[in-house]
């Protein structure tokens, strides 16, 4: 379905908030990149440290939260994100809580953006891992904190005692949503998301295979919504959370 992308305010201060380490870089690592070739500061912070994540059972499961910590931050300075944050819920275990709320409102608080990337808080049906349940709790929480906790000084009035005065953000994007109504060319910027994508060691059984599905993943998007050939594109589900 051809879409016809809604007008956008161009981002300065990206925070983009993930479930787990490589979650940004698999949904909006050419966005992101893209964005700060064009002058954006992009922070990210994630609920969890990937706990459950990996395939190799000879790493002992207790070494796996640094080593995924570790490989978000070499993956991050490949576009040159400004900071990263965990904020160390379970992984598998994400829900919908005020302390997630909280913690996602801090964030907002401190980063101020203009612009938030999430995750879709709505299933999708055709992309059944990319609607993995801490990707819906962790979207939801993020909606939340944007509106009303971040920009609500009454809301978790400990934030304000910190430090965190409250904050609007303006706009959203949701990745992995079944309503795209919005798509960034990343062509210029499909190598650092690559890149990127291949600093989570960890998760990754068939390197080699990364660029290959990465560069179909987003032809198939650019045929499916802005209807081109030779065109790379990332899609959204834009919110306008003015
Ligand atoms: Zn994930």
């Amino acid at each position: 379905m051809l879409i016809e992308p809604v007008e956008v305010e161009q981002p300065k201060v990206v925070l983009a908030v993930g479930a787990h380490p490589d979650d940004i870089d698999f949904g909006a690592g050419g966005t992101v990149a893209k964005w700060i070739s064009e002058g954006a500061e992009v922070h990210y912070v994630l609920a969890t440290t990937g706990q459950s994540g990996g395939y190799d059972e000879s790493i002992p499961r207790f070494e796996i939260p640094g080593i995924r910590q570790f490989e978000q931050r070499a993956a991050g300075d490949v576009y040159g994100v400004s900071s990263i944050e965990f904020l160390d819920f379970m992984d598998g275990s994400v829900v919908v809580t005020s302390e997630l709320r909280k913690g996602i409102s801090r964030a907002i608080r401190r980063v101020k953006p203009d612009t938030v990337i999430s995750q879709s808080p709505v299933r999708n049906f055709d992309r059944i891992g990319a609607s993995h349940p801490d990707h819906l709790a962790t979207g939801e929480a993020a909606l939340q904190a944007v509106y009303p906790d971040a920009r609500n000084p009454f809301a978790f009035p400990e934030l304000l005692e910190e430090g965190y005065a409250a904050h609007s953000v303006s706009q959203v994007f949701l990745m992995a949503s079944a309503e795209v109504n919005f798509y960034v060319d990343i062509t210029s910027t499909i190598d650092k998301k690559v890149a990127a994508i291949r600093e989570h060691k960890s998760q990754l059984k068939d390197p080699d295979s990364v660029e290959t599905m990465v560069r179909n993943w987003a032809a198939t998007y650019a045929n499916r919504f802005a209807g081109a050939e030779g065109l790379l594109v990332e899609a959204f589900r834009y919110v306008n959370t003015r």
